[in-house]
């Protein structure tokens, strides 16, 4: 009987132990890696100041900035993919006017929208990129098709349009990009241009004024609950850009990057700089072989080397623990961001 008691007392220890572990390990998930996420967007980096914003505009771009951060946000919190999130929330900004991307995308010299865009993929290192397009609705649907359904990176003007035809992506007149601000922004930029080429003899392609009339460009970055980080950008460029001129978006490495092993990047600003200074790789390997936190490398990238070389502009990032960093040199950047708590920041200035 008394040995009996003694296993009975047992049996109860041993499954009220057993029945602790489970509750333990039930608590863990929050904890867990996986179940950080979170998702950053840009909107174009630049001289954005309040003094020229009426009150209607700005609040424009915030319901505009709100509206595409909490797409991508639904898709990550549902258990969806990076890549998924990123792509829907680049296409709800480059469906809007209000952006330099997709429709409302800037003129080229020639009175044409040229569009470029990428996307990488974090997880497996895959990179999609398209340049010049000027028939593509979506240019970041047209990237990620490269980087899925081909062997290659990137593919630029007839060629990419060829391929995205075939892949049945949306396809709209040229016509469909033709925003009136736009295009007196490139009349603007014209006229500047003829003015100082008048009183001048060299050719003066990138006037600051000109380089200022091109805010928009969007761009995301996101984490999702599987640990994948994946970041894209789509741009029309410059305002007067000619001969074909392709700037930093489309470029792996300085418009976007993203590995797993470290952060996702997005760039906007003066696409020139951004290339040379291979922007987006370069905060990925300033944490991977410098040791760095992701607010330190933005910060050193942004403040520091970009501006040495004579460049300006921002970058949004998300790092594999879900740390984000929205870094500008900039008077203003259109940005929002949302964590894994569904915290929602949205700004527009330099506050
Ligand atoms: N980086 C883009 C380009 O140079 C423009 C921008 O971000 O505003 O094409």
């Amino acid at each position: 009987m008394k040995n009996l008691n003694l296993l009975l007392i047992f049996v109860v220890f041993f499954f009220s132990c057993q029945s602790k572990n489970t509750t333990s390990e039930e608590e863990k998930p929050s904890k867990n890696s996986k179940e950080k996420f979170g998702i950053v967007i840009h909107g174009g980096a630049g001289t954005i100041l309040k003094k020229n914003m009426s009150d209607s505009l700005e609040n424009a771009y915030k319901a505009k900035l709100k509206e595409a951060i909490e797409t991508g946000y639904a898709i990550l919190e549902s258990g969806g993919s990076s890549l998924d999130a990123i792509e829907k929330t680049i296409n709800v900004m480059e469906n809007s006017p209000l952006f330099n991307a997709g429709k409302g995308a800037v003129f080229t010299n020639d009175g044409k929208n040229e569009l470029d865009a990428s996307i990488m993929d974090g997880r497996t290192q895959n990179a999609g990129a398209v340049a010049g397009v000027t028939t593509v609705k979506n240019p970041i649907n047209l990237a990620r098709a490269v980087m899925e359904n081909s062997e290659h990176v990137m593919f630029a003007r007839e060629g990419a349009e060829q391929f995205a035809k075939e892949q049945g992506i949306e396809l709209v007149d040229p016509s469909y990009f033709y925003t009136e601000n736009r295009m007196k922004a490139l009349k603007r930029a014209q006229k500047r241009e003829k003015v100082e080429l008048d009183h001048d003899d060299k050719t003066v392609f990138y006037d600051p004024l000109i380089k200022d009339e091109k805010f928009g460009t969007v761009g995301c970055v996101a984490l999702d609950k599987n640990g994948n980080l994946a970041a894209g950008t789509s741009t029309g460029g410059m305002t007067n850009k000619r001969w074909g001129r392709v700037g930093d978006a489309p470029i792996i490495g300085a418009g976007t990057y993203a590995n797993n092993n470290t952060c996702a990047v997005s760039s906007t600003g003066w696409g020139e700089f951004f290339i040379r200074g291979v922007v987006a790789y370069d905060i990925s390997a300033m944490m991977e072989y410098g040791g760095k936190s992701l607010a330190e490398a933005s910060k050193t990238v942004i403040q520091e080397k970009v501006p040495e070389i004579g460049g300006d502009g921002g970058i949004i990032a998300i790092d594999s623990e879900g740390n984000m960093a929205m870094e500008f040199n900039t008077a203003g950047m259109y940005r929002a961001s949302m964590d894994a708590n569904g915290k929602l920041e949205i700004a527009i200035y330099g506050e």
